[in-house]
């Protein structure tokens, strides 16, 4: 009897001494701060495309940190890097950001996923819409969760295996100095700007799915996620359970996200998990819940975990600008060619076929 009320009163002091610290205003704070980078450097974007588009001469320099939105063109370019040294100078900032994307998969685990990516930021609030509307969480069953999870690894080998498997140097040269390429952010753009019917309905049922049905954008179909879900499992960080000092609340498994059943863990090595450290701000016992690279040894805290997130992001970039690898090397006097030329056949994807082009059409525009 008096063993147990030790044992208790022992967990209770270690619940009064339970750290204080939580890192979830300042994961907001952090994705805030992403949102609003994306919203300015769109906004620079749009300004520079529509000057272009009026004949004038840009006032504006086009954002570099457009190319974040050009995943597939930077795995491209990093293929192209890996097996010829040559560092593509088209979309250069795009291939900077995703290797320091693909660095945080590796060190960080998904944190990008719940940190950064605006998309991510989206699904919490449309999956705060679901719990208003159905009181909680509701979780659909795993007979349809797992093959539906699965989903988002096609994505990524039809995407990345046609890259990876289907392109060989020659290829990849030919995509890169395409002038599809060239003018693929604007391109972008465009597409979003005059979007059929079809894009926004697509648009609108994904909505209203990620609001049926919690983070079903990311959870089922982003590839990014996954590729990221595949490097994190690699990530030697991992959520660690201390179950001796676990006190067996469910705490921990209420608040994720990602349904993982945490409680039960001793280390988290599931391809879900975000690293959000949501359970670890909500476990009541001191060194319960942590992030570690083994059991007892290399603990990250929350503070640190903050630090090396957004240090990755400051350091890439700026040795990327210093180093002369963040700005494209194509004039305003080429964008001002392009820009007249943007409907001609070869302009446009053909399925990363470039037609009627054999790199010499748009040498002459520099
Ligand atoms: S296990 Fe923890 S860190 Fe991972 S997704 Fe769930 S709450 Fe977030
Ligand atoms: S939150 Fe999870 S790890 Fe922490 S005490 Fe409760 S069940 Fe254990």
């Amino acid at each position: 009897m008096s063993t147990q009320s030790e044992n208790r009163s022992a967990n209770e002091r270690k619940i009064e001494n339970a750290a204080t610290f939580k890192v979830y205003p300042y994961r907001r704070m952090v994705q805030f701060g992403f949102l609003l980078l994306t919203i300015w450097i769109g906004i620079e974007f749009i300004v520079w495309v529509k000057q272009l588009e009026s004949g004038l001469s840009p006032t504006l320099s086009r954002p570099p940190g457009v190319e974040v939105f050009l995943p597939l063109s930077a795995l491209i370019s990093l293929k192209y890097w890996l097996l010829t040294g040559v560092f593509n100078l088209i979309h250069p900032s795009g291939l900077v950001i995703f290797m320091i994307v693909l660095a945080t998969g590796v060190l960080l685990k998904k944190g990008f996923c719940s940190w950064v990516c605006p998309f991510g930021l989206l699904s919490e609030y449309l999956a705060k819409i679901h719990i208003v509307l159905f009181d909680r969480i509701r979780k659909i069953p795993g007979w349809l969760d797992y093959p539906l999870r699965s989903l988002k690894y096609l994505l990524l080998l039809f995407f990345g295996g046609s890259i990876l498997f289907g392109m060989n140097v020659l290829r990849l040269e030919q995509f890169i100095n395409s002038p599809y390429n060239k003018v693929a952010d604007i391109k972008m753009l465009q597409f979003f700007a005059n979007m059929s019917d079809v894009t926004l309905w697509t648009l609108v049922i994904l909505v209203l799915l990620s609001i049926l049905i919690p983070y079903f954008w990311c959870r089922y179909l982003c590839p990014y996620g996954a590729l990221l879900g595949m490097i994190s499992w690699f990530s030697p960080l991992k959520i660690h359970r201390n179950a001796e000092s676990c006190i067996d609340c469910d705490k921990c498994t209420n608040v994720c996200p990602a349904g993982i059943q945490v409680h039960k863990a001793n280390a988290v090595f599931s391809d879900e998990c975000n690293a959000c450290l949501e359970c670890v701000d909500a476990c009541p016992v001191k060194d319960t819940l942590y992030l570690s690279v083994t059991k007892k040894q290399w603990k990250l805290s929350r503070k640190a975990y903050l630090f090396i997130l957004i240090g990755l992001f400051v350091l890439g970039t700026a040795m990327a600008k210093i180093s002369g690898f963040w700005q494209n090397n194509i004039s305003t006097k080429e964008y001002q060619y392009y820009i007249k030329r943007m409907n001609e056949p070869v302009y446009n994807h053909n399925r990363g076929a470039v037609p009627d082009y054999e790199g010499k059409s748009d040498q002459s525009r520099k």
